[in-house]
């Protein structure tokens, strides 16, 4: 992880990088930020650094022995402390190095991550993750190890506030005697579920959140997302979190594509096509209960937003750009008359698919009663 490949956070990278040249390397360090942030990234960056054998200015070489073991997180001075919990088949609790390679592969997938994903990559969802007695004394172990490569050993604890308090108070017994050349840095969003002993003993550094005008860049070049006004409200939505970011992006796309349903669907029922109604049914009863009740959800606030705008109530419209101008052209067809009864049949169309009717009846159904009221 270079420092460089983390969105903005110019002001946290250069005193980090400060501390390295000036050798005042805190032994317990105290991350703290939203993950969204880079907090988790930057404390790999910051660990690669340290260890880098041909530090540059302002990043790691990138290219040396050490940053080519930490490029796929296998350097033998590098070390993480992660919330763990048994998978089908354990018979004891498990340490993080149980499952080291599914860590490598997840963090250099995505270095922005949250717990509930590490938790779907164990495969134990449904569990929270915790960091155990048995962990502690992991940790113990190799700290009476001697470096291998590095002057520095490095123990990154994602979490800290998922250790056990067996497990927290015997990291409150190293961190207050302390080993030689050895670094904790502990990776957290809120510190309030932490040993306050724990936290004493550690030197914070407080991860804000990323720039507008980094995230805007990382939207653009990252994620391959272009217009200058969709990447504005990208970025507003994001508040300077990457993970935000994704997720406002992700939503955008399932707008994008209910908005498409839509406008199908109004446009069959309003030329009241039954054939072509027939197949669209077919694709929506394709996509499942869940999608198909989130449809019905999007189409009821566009019928209303739509009514809104027939009435010229432009204040209270809230609308995307795509949806505007299509809207611009149906409001006229949603108005007094027809407005209850459009927003009570798609109403009735979720109950029933809710209560597990046929969906392919309730969608045809459904489509009929629309095309009769679209003319009146
Ligand atoms: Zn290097």
């Amino acid at each position: 992880m270079l420092f460089t490949n983390i969105i903005g956070q110019g002001e946290i990278k250069s005193k980090l990088i400060q501390t390295v040249r000036d050798q005042r390397i805190s032994h317990a360090q105290l991350f703290l930020g939203d993950e969204g942030f880079g907090s988790l990234a930057l404390a790999v960056a910051y660990a690669m650094y340290i260890s880098c054998e041909e530090r540059g200015e302002s990043d790691s070489c990138g290219k040396c022995s050490s940053c080519r073991k930490y490029g796929k997180l296998e350097h033998p001075d590098l070390h993480f402390v992660l919330p763990v919990a048994k998978t089908k088949g354990m018979d004891k609790e498990p340490v993080s190095d149980d499952f080291i390679s599914l860590w490598r592969e997840i963090f250099l997938e995505s270095p922005y991550l949250k717990p509930y994903q590490w938790y779907e990559k164990l495969g134990v969802e449904n569990k929270q993750g915790a960091i155990n007695k048995n962990e502690s004394l992991e940790i113990v172990q190799k700290l009476s190890l001697k470096t291998f490569e590095s002057d520095y050993k490095v123990m990154i604890v994602w979490r800290p506030e998922k250790m056990n308090l067996t497990a927290a108070n015997k990291l409150l017994k190293i961190l207050e005697e302390p080993y030689p050349n050895t670094l904790f840095i502990l990776v957290t969003e809120d510190t309030s579920q932490m040993l306050p002993t724990v936290v004493s003993r550690t030197q914070i550094v407080r991860i804000p959140p990323v720039d507008s005008e980094s995230m805007a860049d990382a939207i653009k070049k990252e994620l391959g997302i272009s217009g200058n006004e969709k990447i504005d409200g990208i970025v507003h939505l994001s508040e300077g979190n990457y993970l935000k970011a994704l997720s406002v992006i992700k939503e955008d796309e399932q707008n994008e594509f209910f908005f498409n349903h839509f406008v199908n669907f109004m446009r069959i029922c309003y030329a009241a096509d039954i054939a072509a109604l027939a197949s669209w049914v077919d694709e929506m009863s394709a996509l499942g209960r869940e999608k198909q009740k989130q449809f019905l959800k999007y189409a009821t606030r566009m019928i209303r937003e739509n009514f809104m705008l027939n009435l010229k109530a432009k204040d209270i419209i809230y609308l995307s750009a795509q949806e505007k101008e299509f809207s611009s052209r149906f409001s006229r067809f949603v108005n007094t008359g027809n407005v209850l009864p459009i927003a009570d049949e798609i109403n009735k169309a979720s109950v029933h698919i809710e209560k597990n009717a046929y969906g392919k009846i309730v969608l045809f159904d459904m489509g009929l009663k629309m095309a009769r009221l679209l003319k009146s």
